[in-house]
C-alpha cells in the first residue's frame, strides 16, 4: 500500500493577515500534533505550492476562507487529494451543498464512532453545517451538543463529501485550538480563576497560576472516586487528538493509501510514570528521608530545587543514587519571590553554583506560580531548560487531566510571537502529595494510572520531600503509586528521560519501502517501533495491537536507521 504524503497547510499570509488584526492561528498545532503522533509530513507555506505531485493528504492549518484558496483546494481534492479542514471552507459551502449555520459557543463533541473513545469532548466554539443537498452527497458523522454533553443537539461534528477522484472532509469544530486551549489555557492568566461552588477549588486566593485559566467546567468534566473525591477525569485534549489522528488513518486508507507512525514510547516500555519533588523546606533531613524511600522502591525522580536549597553533601547524594536535580522557580511575591526574567535567571545560577551541576534540564514553578501565555516557556527555552512541569493542580478538588492532557508537549507561542512553537516542552503533573487533609485522597491513584496507560501518557505524581518525610501515609502514598504502577507495566522515568526520548524519536523520518517490503525508517533512535495501519490484521495476534482503535502491525526500526531517498522535508516542532 502506498504511504500517503501527508502536507499541513499554513498558507503565511492568511497567518499574517490575522495576525494583523490580533488573532491567533493556533491551527498550525496540527504539526506538533503530527509530530508527537510519530507521523511523516511536510509544511506547505503557500497555498501555491500545495499539488498532487507531493501531496495525496492535506490539512488545512491555515488558508483565506475565500474563492482564490477554495479553488486550490478544490482543484487538489479533484484530482483525487484527500482535504482536511477544522472548523473552515466556509467560502465552499453552497458548493458543497451546505449552508452554514449559527455558530454555537461551548459545546461536546460526540465521536459516534465504535472505534473511537466514546466520552464527549468539550469544545470552546463550533460553527456547524445544515445539508441542503444538491449534486453533492454528504457524509455525516459525529454530533455537536450545546453547553453540556447531553445538551440539544446542534449539527454534526463533520461532514466529508467526494469531490472529483478525491474527498473534502470538513469538520465544524477548530480541533487544534480546541487542544491548545485545553493544555495552555482558556486565555493569557491575567487574573484569578473561577473557584469551585462546592469550595473544592478556590483558585481565587490572590495567587496567579497555571490553573487560574482551566478550559474545563468544574461541574461537567469533573468524576468522583470511590471515597468521593472529585477530580479532571478525561484527559480530552489527547483524546481529540486521537480523534484526528484516527481520522486521517482512516481517511488515507478510503483512498488507498497507509498512514504509519512511530510509537510513543521505545520496544517494550508499555507505560511510562515519573515522579517529581519540590525541595520547599529545604531541610537535609526531608531530602534524607526521601532519599531513603526512593532506595526501597527502586525509583528515579526528579528534584525540584527552590532556593536556598540543601547542604552540599545533600546534592552529591542525589546525583550518585542517579535521580535528576532540577528546578524550582520561585515567584510567589510573599516569599520575596518575582515574576521577571532577570529573578528566573538569578535563581538559575543560584542552582546551578550550588548543586554543582551546568545543566539544568528541567524547571517547575513554586506553587504553580505562572502569569501570562508563553514567558515562562521563552525564559526556560533561553536558558536551555528543555522541559517545564509547572502545569498542574495547585488545589484538592482540580487535581487530575485539568489541563486535557498528560501527554509530553510541546506549547505554542500566543500570535504576538508569531504563534511559534517553544523549545521547551510541557511534562504536567497529575497531583500532589495525597492523603493529607488538603490534598486527594490515594483513591486517585489507580483511576490516574488507568487513564494514563490508555491514551499512552505520563503518570507523573509529585510528592513533596517535607511531606514524605513528616508523614507516613504520604510514604504509604508513595509506595500505593509505585505499587500499582509496576503491577500495571508502568516505568518510571525522570523528565530527562522523557525529553531526551521524546525528542530523539521526533527526529526519524518515515519514507518509502525497501526491496523487503518494509517500510524505511531514517533517524529513529533505538528502541523506536513502527505502527502500520493493517485493517485486516486480527488484534491480538502476533505483532498486532490496537492504536487508536485500529488494529497496526509492529514492525522495528534499526537503531542507525536506514538509508532512504525522496523523504519529504519534515519539520520537527520545537527543535
Ligand atoms: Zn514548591
Amino acid at each position: 500500500m502506498k504511504i500517503a504524503n501527508i502536507g499541513i497547510l499554513f498558507d503565511q499570509s492568511a497567518a499574517e493577515r490575522k495576525k494583523r488584526y490580533g488573532i491567533n492561528s493556533f491551527g498550525r498545532y496540527l504539526g506538533e500534533i503530527l509530530a508527537h503522533a510519530g507521523i511523516t509530513y511536510r509544511w506547505i507555506t503557500e497555498i501555491r505550492d500545495l499539488n498532487r505531485r507531493d501531496t495525496d493528504l492535506v490539512l488545512v492549518a491555515a488558508a483565506e476562507d475565500g474563492e482564490a484558496h477554495s479553488t486550490v483546494l478544490w482543484e487538489f481534492a479533484n484530482q483525487g487529494g484527500a482535504v482536511i479542514s477544522y472548523g473552515g471552507l466556509r467560502s465552499m459551502a453552497s458548493a458543497l451543498g451546505c449552508l452554514p449555520a449559527a455558530p454555537l459557543g461551548v459545546g461536546y463533541a460526540a465521536a459516534n464512532d465504535p472505534g473511537a473513545r466514546p466520552e464527549p469532548l468539550r469544545f470552546l466554539r463550533a460553527e456547524p453545517w445544515i445539508v441542503t443537498g444538491g449534486a453533492m452527497k454528504a457524509e455525516a458523522s459525529g454530533a455537536l451538543r450545546r453547553s453540556r454533553p447531553d445538551g440539544e443537539e446542534a449539527g454534526a461534528l463533520l461532514h466529508r463529501f467526494r469531490v472529483g477522484a478525491g474527498l473534502i472532509e470538513r469538520w465544524a469544530v477548530d480541533a487544534a485550538e480546541t487542544i491548545v486551549h485545553m493544555q495552555q489555557g482558556a486565555a493569557p492568566v491575567l487574573r484569578d480563576g473561577i473557584p469551585a461552588a462546592d469550595g473544592t477549588g478556590n483558585v481565587n486566593e490572590g495567587i496567579l497560576k497555571a490553573d487560574d485559566e482551566v478550559f474545563f467546567d468544574w461541574e461537567l468534566d469533573r468524576a468522583e472516586t470511590e471515597t468521593g473525591g472529585k477530580y479532571f477525569a478525561v484527559p480530552q485534549a489527547d483524546l481529540w487528538r486521537e480523534l484526528i489522528v484516527r481520522r486521517i488513518i482512516r481517511t488515507a486508507e478510503g483512498l488507498g493509501w497507509t498512514v504509519p507512525f512511530l510509537g510513543l514510547w521505545p520496544e517494550g516500555t508499555r507505560h511510562v510514570a515519573c515522579i517529581s519533588h519540590d525541595s520547599d523546606h529545604n531541610q537535609d533531613e526531608h531530602a534524607e528521608s526521601t532519599l531513603k524511600l526512593l532506595e526501597e522502591t527502586g525509583i528515579r525522580s526528579t528534584w525540584c530545587m527552590l532556593e536556598p536549597g540543601y547542604s552540599t553533601v545533600v546534592y552529591e547524594q542525589v546525583k550518585k543514587a542517579g535521580h535528576e536535580l532540577a528546578f524550582h522557580y520561585n515567584a510567589l511575591e510573599m516569599q520575596g519571590g518575582r515574576w521577571d526574567r532577570h529573578e528566573f535567571e538569578r535563581q538559575l545560577e543560584w542552582l546551578r553554583s550550588a548543586a554543582g551541576i551546568r545543566d539544568v534540564t528541567s524547571n517547575k514553578n513554586h506553587y504553580t506560580r505562572f502569569e501570562g501565555w508563553g514567558e515562562l516557556f521563552a525564559w526556560c527555552e533561553a536558558n536551555g531548560i528543555a522541559v517545564d512541569q509547572t502545569r498542574g493542580p495547585s488545589k484538592k478538588g482540580n487535581v487530575g487531566f485539568l489541563f486535557g492532557t498528560c501527554h509530553p508537549y510541546v506549547p505554542i507561542s500566543w500570535f504576538d510571537e508569531g504563534n511559534r512553537f517553544y523549545r521547551t516542552m510541557e511534562i504536567g503533573f497529575l497531583t500532589q502529595d495525597m492523603d493529607l487533609d488538603h490534598w486527594a485522597d490515594s483513591s486517585i491513584v489507580i483511576p490516574f494510572l488507568e487513564e494514563a496507560a490508555k491514551v499512552d501518557g505520563v503518570a507523573h505524581f509529585l510528592f513533596h520531600q517535607v511531606h514524605i518525610h513528616t508523614k507516613e501515609k504520604v510514604r504509604e502514598a508513595f509506595r500505593k503509586v509505585v505499587r500499582e504502577a509496576r503491577s500495571r507495566g508502568f516505568e518510571f522515568w525522570t523528565t530527562r528521560q522523557i525529553s531526551e526520548w521524546e525528542r530523539a524519536r521526533r527526529k526519524a523520518r518515515i519514507g518509502g519501502t525497501n526491496g523487503r517490503g518494509e517500510i524505511v525508517v531514517e533517524g529513529a533512535p533505538a528502541g523506536a517501533v513502527l505502527w502500520i495501519p493493517s485493517p485486516d490484521a486480527a488484534a491480538g495476534t502476533e505483532g498486532v495491537e490496537l492504536r487508536y482503535g485500529i488494529p497496526c502491525r509492529k514492525q522495528s526500526v534499526a537503531a542507525d536507521g536506514r538509508a532512504a531517498t525522496g523523504l519529504p522535508a519534515n519539520q520537527v516542532m520545537g527543535e
